[in-house]
């Protein structure tokens, strides 16, 4: 008889609750699946992207993570406010049960802390327009939009690094279509400034060049390779690092990321800002510590890292939760990450292209683009529904 493990997962997004589900459904009540984050609420951020247009609401799209105590999952609503990787022990601020700081040993830790949004990065961004990576962000745009009545709209990555690169490309062209349903085209112009050289870089030229031709078809004007460096809120006009400027009525944009301050002062980060982990088993330096998603850095042989995206979380914390299974129980064999994923891309229209490769390919991640159609959006919005099916 194996004795009794506590399993704590850092984080409720998308790597935090896929781990935390699949270590319950497989392990027998006596072990403990402890999930902690500080949001009552998990978010499909994928539909935020639909909740900017009108089409989803802030509760179609948010389930509260408590629901998952009834499958046996011990829930606990705190902001994560120390970490030990060589005690595995973890202080939980604010906690549900009415304690101000409570502390957590755990036999294996699992942190999906995924990454900080940054705005304050940038001098003057925060004041000056809508971060749509977020839900509040993401319903202010919306409102901005429902008033709009015709001018310049600008949309921004801030840094060439976030999470589903594929996200700024695709709200561009549901504004775009929105914008369209609105009959504003004529008096609107639409430009989408990027810090990156292109879209997708790391899927390879192919999908970059596909990715950049669904935009440009649109009728949207694409600045690649345009660092902003500070935003002038008031007279709304950006700054980029070439020395370019551009004004702007409505402002869309993507902030820089990070790692969260607590990881951050837990030592688990590396010189690339994020927490080194094996890219097969995301064991990290530390025994019985394990990270994945938008947490980690997983450097490819290309040079750049593994995209952000929470394909790659969920399937990294399935991968985690059944070795620590193994680990528990000494049943199953091993299994390893093979760095496939896939991505849909909105095009507005009812219709999406569908990416699909291996990002562990060498010299360069393998990834087809698979013509814009109907049947992706249907993907999609099936996508969304299995998932908020999970709760
Ligand atoms: C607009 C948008 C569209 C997207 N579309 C797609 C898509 O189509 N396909 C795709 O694959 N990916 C998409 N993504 C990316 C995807 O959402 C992320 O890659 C994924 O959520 C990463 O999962 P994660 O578990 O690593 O982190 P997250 O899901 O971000 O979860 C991290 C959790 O940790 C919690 N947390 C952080 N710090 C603390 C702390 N100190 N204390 C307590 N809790 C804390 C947070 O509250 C959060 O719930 C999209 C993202 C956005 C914003």
């Amino acid at each position: 008889m194996n004795e009794a493990k506590t399993v704590v997962i850092l984080g409720g997004g998308v790597g935090g609750v896929v781990a935390a589900t699949t270590l319950r459904k497989q392990l027998s009540a006596k072990h403990r699946v402890v999930l902690v984050d500080r949001e009552p609420d998990h978010l499909f951020a994928p539909s935020l992207l639909w909740l900017i247009t009108g089409q989803r609401t802030a509760h179609q799209i948010s389930r509260p993570l408590d629901r998952l105590t009834k499958k046996g999952i011990e829930v606990v609503c705190g902001d994560i406010d120390r970490i030990d990787p060589n005690t595995r022990q973890v202080s939980v601020e604010r906690s549900s049960t009415g304690e101000t700081s409570r502390d957590i040993e755990a036999d294996y830790l699992v942190v999906s802390l995924g990454a900080e949004l940054a705005p304050d990065a940038i001098p003057g961004l925060a004041g000056a327009g809508h971060s749509f990576y977020t839900l509040a962000g993401a319903e202010t745009l919306r409102d901005a939009l429902r008033s709009f009545d015709g001018g310049r709209i600008v949309l921004l990555t801030a840094a060439p690094a976030y999470k589903c690169p594929a996200a700024p490309y695709e709200a561009a062209m549901l504004i775009n279509d929105h914008i369209a349903k609105r009959k504003l085209t004529g008096r609107t112009q639409i430009d989408l400034y990027a810090a990156e050289p292109g879209p997708l870089g790391v899927a390879g030229p192919d999908v970059s060049a596909g990715v950049r031709s669904m935009v440009e078809g649109a009728g949207i004007g694409y600045h690649p390779e345009h660092q902003v460096v500070s935003v002038h809120p008031t007279e709304r006009v950006l700054t980029f690092a070439n020395g370019a400027t551009a004004d702007f009525d409505l402002l869309a944009y993507v902030p820089p990321h990070r790692a969260p301050r607590v990881v951050r002062d837990a030592g688990l980060v590396d010189d690339s800002g994020w927490i080194p982990a094996n890219r097969n088993t995301f064991h990290t330096r530390f025994p019985g510590v394990y990270a994945i998603g938008d947490v980690t850095g997983i450097p490819l042989k290309m040079g750049k890292p593994l995209p952000k995206a929470g394909v790659f979380a969920e399937r990294e914390a399935k991968v985690v939760a059944h070795n620590i299974i193994r680990d528990i129980t000494g049943e199953g064999e091993t299994e390893s990450s093979d760095g496939h994923g896939e991505c849909f891309v909105e095009t507005g229209g009812g219709k999406a292209g569908f990416g699909r490769g291996n990002f562990y390919a060498e010299p360069t991640p393998q990834v087809a683009l698979h013509p814009v159609g109907r049947r992706w959006h249907i993907g999609k919005l099936l996508f969304e529904k299995n998932w908020l099916r999970r709760f």
